[in-house]
């Protein structure tokens, strides 16, 4: 077969690096009858040597001509492949069929371009899902893991960390892909979790989180005007003079339920 020639618009950075790959698996630690699924197994760099050790691996990949070349490449039945765009497939429905009433594992090499769309995609399905294993850029696993007061918290860190727990596990340079990307990358674990406090309305959550970093060196008070009062703001003991980013997860949820 000729070689695949990587397309960009694809976010197409495979993985070589042998070193690197083994450490992935061994961090994933698949189990024979694991319900997991990769999105973008891309070459297979992942998807052989997780075949290795499970019954039967689902896969969702956008790429037609990665599909072809993936078809017929193992066991009949062993690699599922879903044709289909991450960012747009029902991992809920996925879940209901593999593990009824339980969970899947989602693992994979995510496309970078598209890394913040998915993960948010993805947290609505956090119910079904027993944990994540994904590599990404490190820039953004930084956001991931955030604590309050730092530079990297924001939204990304709010909204996910409602949802998993999250620890990096690994850098990954440059060079363990072909073509290198232009960043460092690192490998992230996700577990979801219910958080202390459970939120009444996400839907609210989410908006009162994307205001409140609307202008990061903005106050809260002037970020959230119109939506939450100074009385409120008292009422829950929040100082309105601090910036976004000093607000912790609980409080977000707070505010978001006084509101509901
Ligand atoms: N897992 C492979 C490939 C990583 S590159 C490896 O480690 O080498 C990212 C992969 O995600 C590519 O296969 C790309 O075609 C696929 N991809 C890109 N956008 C996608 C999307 N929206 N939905 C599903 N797969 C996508």
């Amino acid at each position: 077969m000729s070689t695949h020639i990587p397309r960009k618009r694809f976010g197409q950075n495979f993985l070589e690096d042998q070193a690197v790959i083994n450490d992935i698996i061994s961090c994933i630690g698949p189990q024979a009858s694991d319900a997991m699924v990769e999105i973008g197994p891309g070459l297979a760099a992942l998807t052989a040597p997780l075949l290795a050790k499970l019954d039967v691996l689902h896969a969702v990949e956008i790429d037609r001509d990665i599909v072809a070349r993936l078809q017929g490449r193992f066991a009949p039945g062993k690699l599922v492949i879903h044709n289909f765009d991450a960012l747009k497939f029902d991992f809920g429905a996925l879940a209901t069929q593999l593990a009824p009433g339980g969970q899947i594992r989602l693992v994979g090499n995510l496309p970078y371009n598209i890394s913040t769309p998915l993960l948010f995609h993805l947290a609505s399905f956090a119910p079904q899902i027993a944990d994540c294993h994904f590599m990404l850029q490190n820039e953004v696993v930084l956001r991931m893991v955030a604590e309050p007061g730092c530079a990297d918290y924001g939204r990304l860190s709010v909204m996910l960390q409602y949802h998993f727990h999250m620890e990096k596990l690994l850098d990954v340079p440059p060079e363990a892909f072909n073509p290198p990307p232009k960043v460092d990358s690192a490998i992230v674990r996700m577990i979801p979790r219910p958080f202390e406090l459970a939120v009444t309305d996400l839907a609210g959550l989410e908006k009162l989180v994307a205001q409140a970093f609307a202008q990061r060196r903005k106050t809260l008070r002037n970020n959230l005007k119109g939506l939450v009062s100074d009385a409120l703001f008292a009422e829950l003991e929040i100082d309105p003079t601090q910036r976004a980013e000093n607000i912790t997860v609980r409080d977000y949820v707070r505010l978001a339920n006084a509101l509901a």
